[in-house]
């Protein structure tokens, strides 16, 4: 028997009426446990309309009023983590305690909305000309929407709506129709915690959800996080239609390894970098570019602690790396490293054909690594999202560094090494929009923003911290005169005011 998810529009659940659904799977086992409804164009416009419906009072309520629900929501999170984590592991199939991380990152931009005070306090000019002070304020923008990805089905929302929401604005949903439970789980909570009905809706869907609300008119802005083609349509669909938009897309994130790195730990962080998630994250290492005569030794030191990592259903605490979301994608992870070795590249592990006994069924692979990788080969250019690890030698910094930056992609990327001078060079010459300096995933903590270059992020702006504040927000500029009681009048005056 499988379960069906629900929208949640207004404050409640509501029933998909379209007649359309998909099948939500347990990645584990294969089968699939549960349908979500697919919304057509008139449940869109009931889930903007009732995000417009309480737009009204929502951006005019008191920002006392707006971080009390915010606290309070936080405390139903952090005493829900492991009912969310067993939600994201039984859909998306990560491991629970990879689940119960993705829910404390989310947690982090909750914490960051509960601050909002601080982050919308404007500025103040005063005495600008005689008797004239100049303020400067943000607002709220309108109904947004969020259309995200199934590898976060809990973190990318939040890295969404608690701003969104804190700044004023009303929020339609859009998540992934892989694994939808989490963001419903959610709106639940956010309705507990005393959210007026209509400010943060759930609406779920494919393709059609989504072209309905780029083109909505009720809608003001879009944040979108996904694959690169479909973050430049929506980037380009939602802007035509006068959307403010920002839209992270897909990465190949690069890992330069300098000879005088300490190669256990670049091993670890690759290693840990590469295979965490089973490959399924944005900033996931796929590419370690080893420079000079390191190559060998680092390939066998990850080697050594790749062989190691223990597949297995993510219920099972044991597992360390867990299966993947379909049985479509698995397959076509499985055809990159076939088409590494016809293109070129030496396999040194060959995770195609892995099953675990007892879950025949699941979208299993082992973990894969390939050596000497052309860049010209497919597994090099193209973000695989699995556990597939390409290592390509270099010469040189110089040559490591323009083979990173002449990639379409720009989204994280580390070095490791034990010079300092070098690591400060590389950060000011790479074309990326998150470095780490032996720190293999540098995502930024919540009050800092996240966000690629080049083809990973389509906008101006990038995600939550402050940019997230500027993206939600739209400023004014206020010109005040008030004449002191004992003033003349100015008279008329003609001239441009100097
Ligand atoms: P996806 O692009 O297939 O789907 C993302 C969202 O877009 C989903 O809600 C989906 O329903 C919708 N969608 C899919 N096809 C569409 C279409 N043709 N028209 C309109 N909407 C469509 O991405 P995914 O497979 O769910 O997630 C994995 C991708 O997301 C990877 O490329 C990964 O790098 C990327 N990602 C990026 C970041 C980042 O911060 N840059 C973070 C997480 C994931």
């Amino acid at each position: 028997m499988t379960k069906t998810v629900s929208h949640w529009i207004g404050g409640k659940p509501v029933e998909g009426a379209s007649g359309r659904f998909g099948p939500v799977t347990d990645p584990a086992t294969g089968a699939v446990t549960t349908q979500v409804p697919f919304a057509d164009g008139g449940e869109v416009d009931a889930a903007v309309a009732a995000a417009r419906a309480a737009y009204g009072s929502w951006s005019t309520s008191s920002l006392a009023q707006r971080t009390s629900i915010l606290f309070r929501f936080r405390a139903l999170l952090d005493a829900h983590r492991e009912d969310i984590a067993a939600l994201i592991t039984a859909e998306h199939g990560k491991v629970h305690a990879d689940a119960l991380g993705e829910v404390a990152r989310g947690l982090e931009i909750v914490d960051l909305a509960c601050g909002i005070p601080t982050q919308l306090k404007g500025e103040l000019s005063t005495q600008v000309s005689q008797r004239v002070d100049v303020a400067a304020i943000r607002q709220p923008l309108g109904v947004v929407a969020g259309i995200t990805p199934f590898n976060f089905p809990a973190m990318v929302p939040m890295w969404m709506f608690p701003l969104a929401i804190a700044c004023g604005n009303t929020f339609v949903l859009k998540p992934s129709e892989k694994d939808p439970s989490a963001s419903v789980r959610l709106a639940e909570l956010l309705t507990r915690a005393g959210l007026p009905d209509g400010v943060l809706n759930v609406l779920h869907g494919d393709r059609t959800a989504v072209e309905a609300l780029l083109e909505h008119p009720d809608v003001a802005a879009v944040s979108f996080v996904g694959s690169t083609p479909i973050a430049r349509h929506v980037h380009r669909t939602a802007s035509a239609h006068g959307k403010r938009v920002q839209a992270l897309g897909g990465a190949k994130n690069h890992m330069l390894v300098l000879p005088d790195a300490d190669l256990d730990a670049a091993a670890d962080a690759a290693v840990s970098a590469a295979y965490g998630s089973a490959g399924e994250r944005c900033m996931a290492v796929s590419a370690v570019v080893a420079v000079g005569a390191v190559g060998d030794d680092l390939v066998q030191r990850i080697r050594e602690r790749a062989e190691k990592i223990i597949i297995g259903p993510g219920t099972d605490p044991a597992s360390e790396m867990g299966p993947l979301i379909t049985a479509e994608h698995r397959d076509r992870v499985a055809g990159y490293v076939k088409g590494a070795a016809e293109q070129g590249a030496e396999v040194v592990l060959d995770g195609t054909g892995h099953t675990v006994e007892g879950y025949e069924q699941g979208h299993w692979i082992g973990i894969s690594l390939l050596d000497r990788v052309p860049v010209t080969a497919d597994a090099y250019r193209d973000e695989i999202f699995g556990p597939v690890l390409s290592v390509l030698r270099v010469d040189s910094y110089e040559e490591g560094l323009a083979l990173i930056n002449a990639s379409p992609y720009g989204n994280g990327t580390a070095i490791f090494t034990r010079d300092g001078g070098a690591a400060r060079r590389f950060q000011l010459e790479v074309q990326a929009g998150m470095v780490g300096v032996n720190v293999p995933i540098p995502v930024p903590v919540g009050y800092h923003s996240f966000g690629g270059w080049k083809d990973s992020l389509f906008g101006d702006h990038h995600i939550y911290g402050n940019d997230g504040v500027h993206f939600y927000t739209r400023g004014k500029a206020i010109t005040t005169r008030w004449p002191d009681p004992a003033d003349a009048p100015a008279g008329v005056d003609l001239g441009f005011p100097g």
